[in-house]
């Protein structure tokens, strides 16, 4: 342990190049995933990943509430990111606060613009994403878990959305943060990715990178989500499957 004034700060990267979970820079936490958990809804599916787990649900497309939000042309993407109270080390307060907000748009414009929403007019397409246990990252394991209960309900896509976060700890550049290298890290950069074309669809930054290692960040973000995105086909693979789901797994090196 090293310490910064009166916080105690973790050795997030040790002289072997090794992180505080053992980890090598360009390696993912082990993620698994399991289309179609839930019966009532249209769509779901559930993500484990390091110690993240969040439940995502789809419903649509159905009719707009509140109506006035219905558009001629093309459907709505509604989407609510919400952490359990129980999710988190202390309590957190229940609720939609600021932070659950921004992330609810966020995943809800990078949605729009991979959904066919013009073929279904007048109609909203709801995306509900429940953190039951958080550790940093879980943004991107609601993406990956939405994306995978959107295709689950048949909603017609460009492709999945596969997302993770990329950050600096010391002097490197690694992917998937988890808790410690995210408090503690200089950088975070939540990133998802359109697969087959390249696309962007999601990229937020929080901290410092210099112009180079953002490039670095960005080729490490595009081969680790090219890695989530194999885990999530095979979760839908699984799904239909006649002895039923169960999850798609892998632990692994981008
Ligand atoms: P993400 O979960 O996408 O990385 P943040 O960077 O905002 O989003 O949060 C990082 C982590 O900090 C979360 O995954 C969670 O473990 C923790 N965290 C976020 N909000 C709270 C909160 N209100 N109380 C306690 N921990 C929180």
């Amino acid at each position: 342990m090293g310490s910064v004034g009166a916080k105690e700060v973790p050795v997030l990267l040790g002289p072997d190049g090794r992180r505080i979970d053992g980890r090598k820079v360009d390696e993912l936490r082990p993620i698994a995933i399991t289309a179609g958990p839930l019966h009532q809804a249209d769509g779901s599916a559930f993500v484990e990943w390091g110690q993240n787990k969040v439940m995502a649900a789809v419903y649509g497309p159905r009719e707009v509430h509140p109506r006035h939000l219905q558009e001629n042309n093309k459907a709505i993407v509604q989407c609510r990111y919400n952490m359990a109270a129980f999710s988190v080390d202390e309590r957190k307060r229940p609720g939609l606060d600021r932070r659950s907000q921004e992330i609810s748009k966020v995943i809800a414009e990078a949605f729009e613009s991979v959904i066919f929403v013009e073929e279904y007019p007048r109609t909203s397409i709801d995306v509900y994403i429940e953190v039951l246990q958080a550790n940093a990252g879980t943004r991107c394991a609601g993406v990956v878990a939405a994306s995978v209960a959107l295709a689950d309900a048949g909603i017609p896509m460009v492709d999945l959305v596969p997302a993770v976060a990329v950050g600096k700890v010391g002097d490197a550049v690694v992917l998937d943060l988890k808790k410690e290298e995210d408090n503690f890290g200089s950088a975070d950069l939540p990133m998802a990715l359109v697969p087959q074309s390249g696309r962007l669809v999601l990229l937020q930054m929080e901290g410092h990178l210099s112009r180079d290692e953002l490039a670095r960040a960005l080729d490490l973000g595009v081969v680790g989500c090219r890695k989530i995105y194999e885990v999530m086909k095979q979760a839908l693979r699984d799904r239909y499957r006649t002895d039923g789901p169960g999850p798609a797994a892998e632990g692994m090196a981008a």
